[in-house]
C-alpha cells in the first residue's frame, strides 16, 4: 500500500491560525511581537524568502523589520547592527539568513542577545538545549517532531536513522528524539554501508542535501520517512528521497516541496512568540 503523506502546507496552516491567536492576544496586552530578519550578500533566492517570511508576519499580526545590507558592509557595520537590535525594544528575535563564507556565521550568531536568540545558535542556549534544559528549540528540528507527531503513529521502541549530522538539522533532531526515548543511529559521508542502517529504520530522517539519495530499496516497509533536502534539479525542486519511488513502500513520507520546508518558517515564528513571552 502507498505511503501516507504528511502535508506539511496544512499543519504549518493550522499552527499558523494559533500563532495569529498568540499574537493577536500579546497585542491586546500591549507587545506587537517583532522580528528582524538580516540578510547580508545574499542571493536572490535568499530575498525571496525574506520576502515570503515578511508576507507571512503581515498575516500573523508580527511586525517584521528586514535589514537589506549592502555588498561592501563590514564586520564592524553588521556587529554593530547586532548590537543595536539588541537594545531595540521594538524586536524581540533575530533572524540571521546565511551569511557569506567569509563571515563566520556562528560567531556573529554569539552577539545575538541570547533572549532573542530565536534560532538557537548563541552557545548559552545550545548548552542549554543540549543538557535538556531549554526554553526555545532549534526549529527546523522542532517542525520535523512535530511532523513526526502529526502522523499519530507510537513511536516507543521504535528505531530511528538521521542521515546527516549537521548542527542546524541532523544533531538536533538525533538529540531530541533520543529524548523522546527512541535509539537513533546517526550516518553522514563517511558512513559504510548507509542502506544497511536506514533499511532498519522505522523512523528515518534525511538531511544530507544529496538528490534522491535515498530510494526504495533503502527503505524498511512501513516506515515513517522524513525528507528535509531542498536540491535543484534543473529547475525542479526535489529531495533527498526517491519520493515516487518511496512512496511504493514507506508508511509515512513527506513531500518535496509541501513537506518540512512550511513547518521550518512557521516555527521559527512560534519561537519568536515563545521570545517574546520569557521577555
Ligand atoms: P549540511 O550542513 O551540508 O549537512 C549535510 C549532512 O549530510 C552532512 O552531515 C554530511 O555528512 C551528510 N551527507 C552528505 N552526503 C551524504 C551521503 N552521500 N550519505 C550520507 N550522508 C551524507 O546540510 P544541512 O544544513 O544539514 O541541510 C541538509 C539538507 O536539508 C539541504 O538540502 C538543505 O537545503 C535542507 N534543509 C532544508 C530545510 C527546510 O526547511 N526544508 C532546512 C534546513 C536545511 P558529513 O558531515 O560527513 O559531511
Amino acid at each position: 500500500m502507498a505511503a501516507k503523506v504528511i502535508n506539511g502546507e496544512q499543519i504549518a496552516r493550522e499552527v499558523r491560525e494559533q500563532l495569529k491567536s498568540t499574537a493577536a492576544f500579546l497585542k491586546s496586552e500591549g507587545i506587537t511581537p517583532g522580528l528582524a530578519i538580516v540578510v547580508l550578500k545574499s542571493p536572490v533566492a535568499r530575498i525571496h524568502v525574506a520576502r515570503l517570511k515578511e508576507r507571512a508576519c503581515r498575516q500573523l499580526g508580527i511586525y517584521c523589520r528586514v535589514h537589506y545590507l549592502a555588498e561592501d558592509t563590514t564586520k564592524a557595520e553588521l556587529e554593530q547592527l547586532l548590537i543595536q537590535l539588541n537594545a531595540d525594544p521594538k524586536i524581540h528575535g533575530v533572524n540571521i539568513h546565511p551569511l557569506p563564507p567569509s563571515f563566520d556565521h556562528m560567531l556573529f550568531s554569539q552577539l545575538v542577545a541570547p533572549h532573542k536568540d530565536i534560532e538557537v545558535l548563541h552557545f548559552l542556549n545550545m548548552g542549554n538545549f543540549f543538557r535538556g534544559e531549554y526554553k526555545l528549540i532549534p526549529y527546523v528540528a522542532k517542525g520535523i517532531m512535530r511532523l513526526i507527531t502529526a502522523t499519530g503513529e507510537s513511536l516507543a521502541g521504535k528505531r530511528a536513522v538521521v542521515v546527516g549530522r549537521s548542527r542546524l538539522v541532523g544533531k538536533p533532531v538525533a538529540l531530541l528524539l533520543l529524548e523522546r526515548g527512541i535509539a537513533v543511529s546517526i550516518c553522514h559521508s563517511q558512513t559504510p554501508d548507509l542502506a544497511a542502517f536506514t533499511k532498519k529504520a522505522d523512523l528515518l530522517v534525511v538531511a544530507a542535501g544529496k538528490p534522491r539519495l535515498i530510494t526504495q530499496k533503502m527503505v524498511k516497509t512501513g516506515a515513517i520517512v522524513i525528507d528535509v533536502g531542498v536540491n535543484f534539479a534543473g529547475t525542479r525542486l526535489v529531495g533527498d528521497v526517491d519520493y515516487w519511488d518511496v512512496k511504493k513502500t514507506a508508511g509515512w513520507i513527506t513531500p518535496v516541496p509541501g513537506g518540512v520546508g512550511p513547518m521550518t518558517i512557521t516555527m521559527l515564528f512560534e519561537n519568536l512568540l515563545e521570545a517574546v513571552k520569557v521577555q
